[in-house]
């Protein structure tokens, strides 16, 4: 019976395993036998799975929190079709777009990002034209931007590079670096645009202008769909933990092996040898044909250093950033005098250490009653790992000071939460697409090694949970068995 260790219980890691469970189970449902005999056992260090998906309730407030991802992308169908597969179909929900304005921070002063920016690209060109946010000189670089010559850039660069060509320095300040900061936890002078952005990479090679070619895209998808937009941001009713719960549930208990971490995978007799656990005696070494990895690249890299010195070195190279969110509820007074919108992002020059904050009870009314608002604020990332080591009552009095000069909210609140994450965020630099490949090149030296998480090809929900799918799908075709659909 082939055995297959998943390494990393986050949503990869159990992706992976949903994908093998749904295997065994059409094998044995189908009467094909060597399907329903697959056996895997994941493993996870933390005691619970889910990784940095995690969701708290205060219970008698009816408010929902979430300390990791509060939503994933609509636009990519992995993670919500996911969803639908594990019976939460009808638990999937929109972010109520009516309600979608973002603010920049500008000299402590919210100021709105204009209508028809997709992704920092104008496309509209009054409301740029009367946008106070950018200067005469930014908005001469974005009419000028119009007749950009297509342009194939010959080696990877960073996304300030390109948006400076493009738009100038302002645009970056304003709008490259914090909107970066807000998914990646990332620095726009450090991401590769071909890893991060490969779809402005690829209309600058062909349009020359990012605003044209966004244009025309924009066009072509209203003809072709007469459908209503959709929402931009999907989310589960009861949190991205439902997510979790529902996976765990269908898996095996018995296969589920928490706070046991795996030290080291070696590579012996036409399989692999995992040592997992705290303690020496826990460390009983394990036979398995094939093995996930599914933890975090620099995680990976050190159970896989004894297998391969040069696939670990790779792996290390890729760096994490760290992160902190924070929750902060408050009544009803406090709700009716916030702005309306989704939020604000922060850009460096502002001078603060907050990167971003969500008014959670607009984006998704839902997760907090009427009588409730929730503000949600992020810190850290590349530029400021340093907050990790503050303590939560530091964290919480610079979040409070922030938020009473930003947006003028001084009031107590009813509740507070802070999470901290520690290089959990994936950080794409310049020439990630070439580390991939030698990546790739020095896996495939190592036959039942598949690798899966957010260090690889993208670091959303959704691209998790098909890095997950992918990654046990490869090892299901070398085992000579077809993949899940
Ligand atoms: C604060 C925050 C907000 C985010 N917001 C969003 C969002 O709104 N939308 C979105 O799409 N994405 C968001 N992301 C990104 C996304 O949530 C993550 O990239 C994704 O969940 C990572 O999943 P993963 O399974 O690859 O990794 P993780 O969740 O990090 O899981 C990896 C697991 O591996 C385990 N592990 C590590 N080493 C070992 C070992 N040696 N043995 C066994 N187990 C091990 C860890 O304990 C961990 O549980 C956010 C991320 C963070 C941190």
């Amino acid at each position: 019976m082939p055995r297959i260790a998943i390494i990393g219980g986050g949503i990869s890691g159990l992706s992976a395993a949903f994908t093998l469970e749904e295997k065994r189970q059409s094998g044995a449902q189908s009467g094909t036998t060597s399907d329903s005999k697959i056996d895997y056992v994941l493993f996870e260090a933390a005691p619970r799975l889910g990784g940095v998906m995690v969701t708290d309730r205060i219970k008698e407030d009816g408010c929902l929190m979430e300390a990791g991802p509060d939503s994933f992308l609509t636009e990519k169908p992995w993670a919500a079709d996911l969803c639908r597969k594990i019976g939460l179909g009808d638990q999937l929900i929109g972010s109520n777009d009516a309600d979608r304005k973002t603010y920049i921070v500008v000299k402590n002063k919210l100021v709105v990002m204009p209508d028809g920016l997709m992704f920092m690209v104008p496309t509209k060109i009054l409301p740029t034209v009367l946008s106070p946010l950018f200067s005469l000189r930014t908005k001469m670089r974005m009419a000028a931007e119009w007749f950009h010559p297509p342009h194939k850039a010959e080696a990877d660069e960073t996304v300030a590079q390109m948006v400076e060509r493009h738009y100038g320095s302002e645009m970056v300040d304003l709008l490259a670096d914090p909107l970066l900061s807000g998914v990646y936890g990332g620095e726009a002078t450090d991401l590769s645009v071909r890893a991060v952005l490969p779809r402005f990479a690829d209309m600058e090679s062909k349009h020359g202008s990012l605003g044209r070619a966004m244009l025309a895209a924009r066009k072509k998808m209203a003809t072709a769909t007469k459908a209503p937009p959709r929402p931009l941001f999907t989310s589960l009713k009861e949190g991205m933990q439902q997510m979790v719960d529902a996976l765990v549930a269908r898996l095996d208990p018995a296969t589920l092996r928490t706070s046991t971490p795996v030290q080291s995978l070696i590579p012996q007799n036409n399989g692999w040898t995992v040592s997992a656990g705290y303690q020496p005696a826990e460390k009983t070494p394990d036979h398995f044909d094939a093995v996930i990895v599914a933890a975090p690249a620099r995680a990976a890299a050190a159970v896989l250093e004894s297998a391969d010195a040069n696939l670990a070195a790779e792996l290390a190279a890729i760096n994490y950033s760290s992160s902190v969110t924070v929750t902060l509820g408050y009544d009803e007074k406090v709700r009716r005098s916030l702005p309306p919108g989704f939020g604000f992002l922060v850009p460096r020059s502002a001078g603060r250490r907050m990167l971003a904050a969500t008014f959670v009870h607009n984006k998704f009314p839902h997760r907090a009653p009427e009588n409730r608002a929730i503000v949600r604020c992020f810190l850290g990332g590349a530029r400021d790992e340093q907050i990790l080591d503050s303590t939560e009552d530091q964290i919480l009095t610079i979040v409070r000071n922030e938020l009473r000069d930003i947006i003028a909210l001084d009031a107590q609140p009813l509740f507070t939460r802070v999470y901290k994450w520690r290089a959990a965020m994936a950080q794409y630099s310049v020439g990630h697409l070439e580390r991939l490949q030698r990546i790739e090149a020095l896996r495939t030296r190592l036959p039942g090694l598949a690798l899966a998480g957010n260090g690889f090809n993208g670091i959303g929900v959704p691209d998790c949970v098909r890095s997950g799918t992918e990654a046990a799908n490869k090892i299901l075709s070398g085992m000579g068995m077809s993949s899940v659909k």
